[in-house]
């Protein structure tokens, strides 16, 4: 059987180990995308995690100490949203992704605190350090969910006991509430934990699986999006039962429909995946509306300097590299490019400005947000013949420079632009 691990409002219970005052009440982090990478005097707080982070986490990081009203109050305006709120927050319906004015209209006694990602990430390694001492393959699936294989390691008729066991293991070093599920695929696991939420345990035999998954709406499965779950509809799937009764529709489909069909089914015999190779590594910021095209090409810098810095301190050397612009209006633009250059903070930043240019389409609007994307990494070493020379002499100054940054912090060494 293999289980998969939801650590119950994983943020917040990080929080009210620290701050006791915050338990069992109504109470929330929130979030504000961080903008203070380009504040002009900002000294550093910013720190780059990569010792968890998973296939779905950011690496970069604001480390917040700071108060309910230095982080979320700007003039006369509460900013950001919801990120987590507890399970007695969330009684008076509150949710992730509301914004946090809206959450205190709601409930005016909300305690909303500052997030303190670096914190949290300590915490999940931890976590996932003790849970490889009790079960032989563990994979970190995000920063609050693990699966886990204990096939030939726990007997069949001695899960539930196990599972409790490891849930009371957890709350006692950690303190930290989880709800765990338990089935054959990975993935039914996964759709059991919704089940067990919150504080709970979910298991489902193989002989139960068809009855659990019958009337279970297909935008509740894992890895069924939005757009997917529209698909489906149109064709009358609405239910996880309707897809067990199409498998000609999905194996129509190829890979991706055959896929999810065993999925479902629980038939995937999908393995724990015991590291996520990194496939990219990005930077994205939600600013305030911004029509000055100097004033973001300084953004656009800096973001490099962070980008380049993760890829440089994971020794990474990408490929591709892409930037995208949304618009007030919510139009979006994208640029990309593919090449074979050794890696350097220089290259980085001449490619992001140029690719920014590029995708900067609509020049008199409003920018409210910026990402930058690098990826495709590679071993072998075929590098443009042309900059080669060049390009090499960038990268041991960019090598240099973060090394010095490694030890004095990120803001140390800055391009001239950033100070216009
Ligand atoms: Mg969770």
């Amino acid at each position: 059987m293999k289980i998969h691990m939801d650590l119950d409002s994983f943020f917040i219970s990080a929080e009210r180990i620290k701050n006791p005052s915050l338990r069992d009440i109504p109470a929330a982090v929130g979030g504000r995308g961080d903008p203070f990478i380009f504040d002009k005097k900002q000294k550093s707080k910013i720190d780059i995690v990569q010792k968890n982070s998973g296939a779905f986490v950011p690496n970069i990081f604001y480390n917040s100490d700071s108060t309910f009203k230095e982080y979320f109050i700007e003039g006369e305006k509460i900013r950001g949203i919801i990120i987590t709120a507890s399970y007695e927050a969330r009684k008076y319906g509150i949710k992730t992704g509301m914004t946090i004015r809206e959450a205190l209209s709601i409930y005016p006694k909300l305690v909303v605190v500052p997030p303190n990602h670096l914190y949290y990430h300590s915490l999940s390694h931890k976590l996932k350090e003790f849970l490889q001492t009790k079960i032989p393959l563990v994979e970190q699936f995000s920063i609050d969910e693990f699966f886990g294989d204990i096939k030939g390691w726990i007997k069949e008729d001695e899960i539930k006991e196990f599972l409790i066991y490891l849930k009371e293991e957890i709350k006692e070093k950690f303190s930290l509430p989880i709800s765990i599920g338990a089935a054959r695929s990975k993935w039914t696991a996964k759709l059991a934990t919704s089940f067990a939420k919150p504080n709970g345990i979910k298991i489902v035999k193989d002989e139960e699986i068809d009855d659990f998954i019958k009337d279970i709406p297909i935008e509740d499965f894992p890895g069924i999006g939005r757009g997917y779950a529209k698909r489906l509809h149109r064709v009358k799937i609405k239910k996880l039962g309707d897809i067990k009764k199409a498998k000609e529709l999905f194996y129509s489909w190829k890979k991706p429909g055959i896929t999810l069909y065993k999925r479902v089914l629980g038939i995937d015999n999908e393995p724990i995946l015991i590291s996520h190779p990194k496939k990219s590594i990005g930077i994205s910021r939600t600013i305030d509306p911004i029509e000055d095209r100097e004033e973001i090409k300084r953004r656009v810098v800096i973001m490099s300097r962070y980008l380049a810095f993760s890829v440089m301190k994971l020794n990474l050397n990408p490929r591709y590299f892409s930037f995208k612009i949304v618009y007030d209006f919510k139009g979006r633009s994208r640029a990309y490019e593919l090449l074979n250059r050794p890696f350097s903070e220089k290259l980085l930043k001449d490619i992001m400005l140029k690719l920014f240019l590029k995708a900067d389409i609509y020049r008199y609007s409003k920018i409210i947000r910026l990402s930058m994307i690098c990826g495709k990494f590679y071993e072998k070493k075929i590098f443009d013949i042309f900059t080669y020379e060049d390009d090499k002499k960038a990268k041991k100054l960019s090598f240099q420079t973060n090394k010095a940054r490694k030890k004095y912090g990120i803001d140390t060494l800055k391009w001239g632009v950033e100070f216009i």
